[in-house]
């Protein structure tokens, strides 16, 4: 039977990743996948991890079953993670939250949730995205349509094509934001367009979706959840997915949750009975162990504390690699200006770099890039900085 299968093509960004590992030469440097490499280029454990799971060592009695939506504990430090410790949301019990295995599992519980609960909506997605968003909503059985959001001359948000592209959403649809740190371009809307955009959900009675993976990435745990929190100020109703996969460092543990905002609690409990026969027919109950490392943390004052001081340290590190990519693309006399870099958010930048250019640096210099131009900037070192930017700067010439 299985001889009639052909093969799926490789995941655009996974696929890389394989590619690079089978890579014999030395000094290979990955800007690919979306991984915080520290300054030797390893993706350490943190610390409070390690602290977390110490207590857990001894404190852990069972391994039974979590329930369908995981601890309680957990969901309220989501909660008070996205919309701040004090929130009405919280205390009015608006918002119930599921743990889902990482930000991939919350996106497809969200999509199943809008597609057998809310009908035939569309899914309003920005272009360029996350490589996955299409597949993970496509998968659900969803519409999608695209709104712009990048413009490429200027190297920045192009606000008036994507307010002007969501004018043409109908009352229902889904628009997804990225809570911060746009992926794949690290533009971010300011606080202004974060109000415009709540207003113009608000009036089309569109239903914004929050994808919120990289929060602390930008400026900081609290102030990158300014944009979420405008709209949960103007909003009824909402949804967020959340990963901690970056900021916790827990990539494999798969620690994410899909959170439902109501009008009131009765709502929210009615709407979060669906979310939960739909995490049942998907994966019965989540993975404990990476949800009980970040609640640990969250809820012990000093090891939040040190956590958000780790997230700052990942965060400045990244900003420092941009500032000598520019600077050393500058030194090395590259006419094109890569100052645009330096501006944006978190991990990733789209560089400009076209196909060509992307081949041309995997087949001479081991320099691994996606083919779209988007590099990871955590990828980059001291030390493969100068390399880096001479594979770049023979590739622009
Ligand atoms: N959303 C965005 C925008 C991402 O960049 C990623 C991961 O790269 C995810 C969701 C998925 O995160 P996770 O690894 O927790 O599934």
């Amino acid at each position: 039977m299985f001889e009639k299968i052909t093969a799926a093509p490789a995941d655009p960004i996974l696929g890389l990743t394989d590619e690079f590992k089978n890579d014999a030469r030395p000094g290979k440097i990955n800007l690919g996948v979306g991984i915080y490499k520290d300054e030797s280029g390893n993706t350490p454990v943190l610390a409070t991890v390690k602290k977390a799971e110490a207590i857990l060592l001894e404190k852990e009695t069972t391994k039974s079953y979590l329930s369908i939506p995981g601890t309680a504990e957990y969901g309220l430090a989501v909660q008070q993670l996205l919309f701040g410790a004090d929130a009405a949301i919280i205390s009015d019990k608006r918002a119930q939250t599921a743990q889902a295995p990482g930000g991939t599992g919350a996106l497809r519980v969200a999509a199943e949730f809008i597609k057998r609960q809310l009908g035939n909506v569309k899914v309003w997605i920005s272009n360029p995205t996350w490589a996955n968003h299409m597949g993970v909503f496509g998968a659900a059985g969803l519409e999608t349509a695209q709104y712009g959001y990048y413009n490429a001359e200027t190297k920045d948000m192009d606000f008036g094509t994507m307010l002007a592209d969501l004018a043409g959403a109908q009352a229902g649809d889904i628009v997804l934001l990225h809570g911060c740190c746009h992926n794949p371009t690290g533009i971010d809307p300011d606080a202004a367009q974060w109000e415009q955009l709540a207003q113009l959900c608000v009036e089309k009675q569109l239903l914004p979706m929050f994808d919120f993976a990289y929060q602390g990435f930008a400026k900081g745990v609290e102030e990158d959840a300014q944009g979420l929190r405008i709209f949960a100020a103007q909003c009824k109703e909402l949804l967020v997915a959340s990963s901690f996969s970056k900021n916790f460092g827990l990539y494999n543990e798969r620690v994410g949750a899909f959170t439902l905002v109501a009008e009131n609690a009765d709502l929210a409990v009615t709407a979060f009975s669906q979310v939960k026969s739909i995490a049942r027919v998907i994966y019965s109950n989540p993975p404990a162990h990476g949800a009980a490392i970040v609640t640990e943390i969250l809820n012990d004052d000093a090891l939040r504390a040190e956590w958000v001081q780790e997230v700052a340290d990942m965060r400045d590190r990244i900003q420092e690699m941009r500032t000598l990519f520019v600077q050393t693309l500058r030194d090395l006399g590259i006419d094109a200006d890569f100052s645009f870099i330096e501006r944006q958010n978190g991990m990733f930048s789209f560089s400009g770099l076209n196909k060509a250019q992307v081949n041309r640096l995997k087949e001479e210099f081991a320099i691994y890039i996606v083919g779209s131009g988007r590099i990871s900037v955590a990828g980059m070192t001291k030390n493969n900085m100068l390399p880096l930017c001479k594979g770049i700067a023979a590739v622009l010439s």
